[in-house]
Order: structure tokens, then C-alpha cells, then sequence
């Protein structure tokens, strides 16, 4: 028999205790008494629903998906649903504190959700996801609500998902309910710079990180990993800004070129190839994790959790790190890249772009109003920005790294509301 390699033994994090981690830290620095801390620790709601979907073949396929409410003490429950394969409760629960936090740091009024359910939309037909979408809706009319709990697209969902959810809640409510979910299509209410939101504000946090570490954006070699909305969007706003991206990846692997991709060209080879940036002749192609190591001036994750591990990490020659993905950076990593010098925006301030302008999506549809795209983006940059100089006045005056600081911004506004607001 073959001798089969032992796949490496990846230090896969539970994604919730690595959320802790970083948690307990900023807590312990805040003196954040155990009454907060033991609220805070666990989500107020967990819901797990089972749905049974005809697939096109006449066969019905049972699907499990969760609904993890982490925080309401600042306002409705605001985050994406996830489909994916990898989705599992813990991943969910992680995702609805990042949430959480990531309002705080932003300082909107919504506490933190996160929803998924284990599938493989790229598998499906569009009338299988349409009635999954719905079929989710229907299981968790009682807990969705423009007052209760606001989901809005995450990966493998979109605008489209997000027009059936809207419709089948306002079914059930005998009226159009459109501020029940954000990112939705722009005739239905959805906002101007919605889709671009997240990449824009990845764009925005990695120049106020590049002004800090003195470095030029025109000089700037970029990479970023994952070509989906935030990854994509990431690069060209980068790019018009004067970056050179001389590396993206996707699924089907890596694509390098030093001089410099043409990101409209990568944009437009993946949208006529399914989606996938397989085949593309603007780069030369390398192994996905090869990306990570490149010669940088700044790095973008921009895809899953736990790309940045102990495995790599001492490895990344990037002067800074922005992460457009949830969880990129595990925590045991984390001091491994503060030893080398290695600046990291975090995820709960670099990409909280996309849930500040599902705010601004959910104030117009309750005014019955619409922005104009320069008004969209001229106050979420304000916001991005305000954000990222009070990360940063936070890291000096406790002396920790961004991510323990956007931590301890986050923390101690929900801290304090809940101690305004008081308890049984
Ligand atoms: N799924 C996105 C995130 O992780 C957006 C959430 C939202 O707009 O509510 O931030």
C-alpha cells in the first residue's frame, strides 16, 4: 500500500475560543469586572433549524442552519448569512461576537448576529437555493426584524438571497418590510456603494495604516487573498489609489505578477469564467499559500478564517496586514507578527465598511429615502476613519497591538451600555 503523506496538522482553532482569547486580553486591560465579562462571553440566542428542501430531482435533501444571536444591548442584531460547507455552530457563534464588536468599533447602534447553513451553493440550482433562502426565512420569521435582528448577505450569499429573504418576511407580515435585511438589490431598497462597501473600506483602513508606517501608496506592493466581493473590491479601490496589486488568488489557486495585475482585467476574465479566475494570462500562477509570503508592503485577506497561523506566520514579509476577512489571523499568531513588527488592521475594524453602509441601507429604507452614492461614501469614509484613528489612539495609550485595542474600544462601549441600561 502507498505511503500516504499525513496531511500537516493545522493549529485550526476552535474560531470562538480564538475570538475569547483576544476577548480575555482586552477585558483583562479594560479591568472589566466579571459581572460584564460573563454576559459578554456567551451569544444571548443560539437557534439551530432544520429545513427540508425538494431538490430539482424530486428528492428532498434535509439542510442545517443556525441563527446565533451574540449581543442586542446596543440595538437590533445586525450580521450576514453564510452558505458554505464549513459553516458549523461554533464558526457562528465567533462570527456573531466579531459582529458584536465590530458595530462598537464603528460606533453604530446594532449589536452582533451571524447566520449560516452547511451547503454548497455553487452545487445547487438557483430554484434550490430560492427555496433553502425561503425556507430559512420561514423558520426564523419570529426572530428576524427591523427592530429584532437584521441579517444581510456574507459568503457564498448576495443581493439575491437577500431580495427572497425580504420577500418571504413580508409575506408572513402581510406588508413590504424592506429594513429587514441590508444588501439587497437596489430596487428593492438597497443602498448605493453597498456592494463595493467592505472592499472601500478595507481601501480606507489600509491608507490610514500606510500614512502611520510612512509608507507610500504609489511605492505599495499589495496581494490580496480571495477574489470574491471584498477581495476584488479591495484591490481595484487599491489600485486607483495608486497600489500596484501584484498578487490575487481564489480558489483555483494564485496569480503574480510583479509589475502589476490589471485588476479590470482579472475582474472581467472571472466574471465570463464562472466566477473563477482559472486560465487567467495577466500573471503568472503559484500555489494559493505561496501568496502569503510574497515580498509586500501590505497584505489583504480577504477569504476565511485561519489563513495567518503559527505555520506561516514567521514566515510573512509584509509590512502590514488588513484584514477584509472575518478571522483571518488565528490567535496563537497573533504574537508571532507583533515580534516581528508586523502592523494588522483587524477584522472588526478593516472590514466594517460593509455593516456601516447596511446601516446607512437601513436608515434610508426607514426614512423612505435615498442617498446619493457620494453622500453613502462620504460618511462611511468619515466613519472608517474616525474609527481607525480612535484603534489607534487606543493602541498607544494601553500599548497593544490594533487588534487589542479595537477589542478595547468595543468592549468597554458595550460595557458601559450595559451598565446604563442595568439588569434584573
Ligand atoms: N457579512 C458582513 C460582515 O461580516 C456584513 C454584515 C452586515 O452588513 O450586516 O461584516
Amino acid at each position: 500500500m502507498a505511503y500516504i503523506e499525513p496531511a500537516p496538522i493545522k493549529d485550526k482553532e476552535n474560531p470562538f475560543e480564538s475570538m475569547m482569547s483576544r476577548f480575555d486580553i482586552a477585558a483583562k486591560c479594560l479591568g472589566l469586572d466579571d459581572e460584564v465579562y460573563n454576559v459578554l462571553k456567551s451569544p444571548v440566542k443560539q437557534v439551530i433549524v432544520n429545513l427540508p428542501i425538494t431538490m430539482d430531482d424530486g428528492s428532498v435533501q434535509v439542510f442545517e442552519g443556525y441563527r446565533v444571536i451574540h449581543s442586542n444591548i446596543l440595538g437590533p442584531s445586525k450580521g450576514g448569512i453564510r452558505y458554505d460547507m464549513d459553516v458549523h455552530l461554533d464558526e457562528v457563534k465567533a462570527l456573531a461576537a466579531w459582529m458584536t464588536w465590530k458595530c462598537a468599533v464603528v460606533d453604530i447602534p446594532y449589536g452582533g448576529a451571524k447566520g449560516g447553513i452547511i451547503c454548497n451553493p455553487r452545487n445547487m440550482s438557483p430554484g434550490e437555493i430560492e427555496r433553502l433562502t425561503r425556507a430559512y426565512t420561514g423558520a426564523l420569521v419570529e426572530i428576524f426584524g427591523p427592530d429584532r435582528d437584521i441579517p444581510a448577505p456574507d459568503m457564498g450569499t448576495g443581493p439575491r438571497e437577500m431580495a427572497w429573504l425580504m420577500d418571504e418576511y413580508s409575506r408572513a407580515q402581510g406588508m413590504t418590510v424592506n429594513a429587514v435585511v441590508t444588501g439587497k438589490p437596489l430596487v428593492l431598497g438597497g443602498s448605493l456603494g453597498r456592494t463595493e462597501a467592505t472592499g472601500r473600506g478595507v481601501m480606507i483602513t489600509a491608507l490610514a495604516a500606510m500614512e502611520k508606517l510612512k509608507i507610500n501608496p504609489y511605492h505599495a506592493k499589495v496581494a490580496v487573498q480571495g477574489f470574491g466581493n471584498v477581495g476584488s473590491w479591495a484591490a481595484t479601490l487599491l489600485e486607483e489609489r495608486g497600489a500596484s496589486v501584484v498578487a490575487v488568488s481564489d480558489i483555483s489557486g494564485a496569480y503574480y505578477n510583479d509589475s502589476g495585475i490589471d485588476i479590470n482585467k482579472a475582474i472581467e476574465y472571472r466574471n465570463a469564467n464562472n466566477g473563477s479566475l482559472e486560465g487567467f494570462k495577466g500573471a503568472e500562477k503559484i500555489a494559493g499559500d505561496d501568496l502569503l509570503t510574497l515580498n509586500l508592503d501590505v497584505l489583504v485577506p480577504a477569504a476565511k478564517e485561519d489563513v495567518i497561523t503559527v505555520h506561516n506566520a514567521d514566515q510573512i514579509k509584509a509590512k502590514l496586514i488588513v484584514e477584509g476577512a472575518n478571522g483571518p489571523t488565528s490567535a496563537k499568531a497573533d504574537a508571532l507578527l507583533n515580534d516581528k513588527g508586523i502592523m494588522a488592521v483587524p477584522d472588526i475594524l478593516a472590514n466594517a465598511g460593509g455593516v456601516t453602509v447596511s446601516y446607512f441601507e437601513w436608515v434610508q429604507n426607514r426614512l423612505g429615502y435615498k442617498w446619493t452614492a457620494d453622500r453613502v461614501s462620504r460618511r462611511s469614509d468619515r466613519i472608517m476613519k474616525d474609527a481607525f484613528n480612535n484603534v489607534f489612539k487606543t493602541s498607544q495609550e494601553y500599548n497593544v497591538s490594533l487588534r487589542i485595542a479595537a477589542y478595547i474600544v468595543a468592549i468597554d462601549k458595550v460595557a458601559k451600555t450595559y451598565k446604563f441600561r442595568g439588569r434584573f
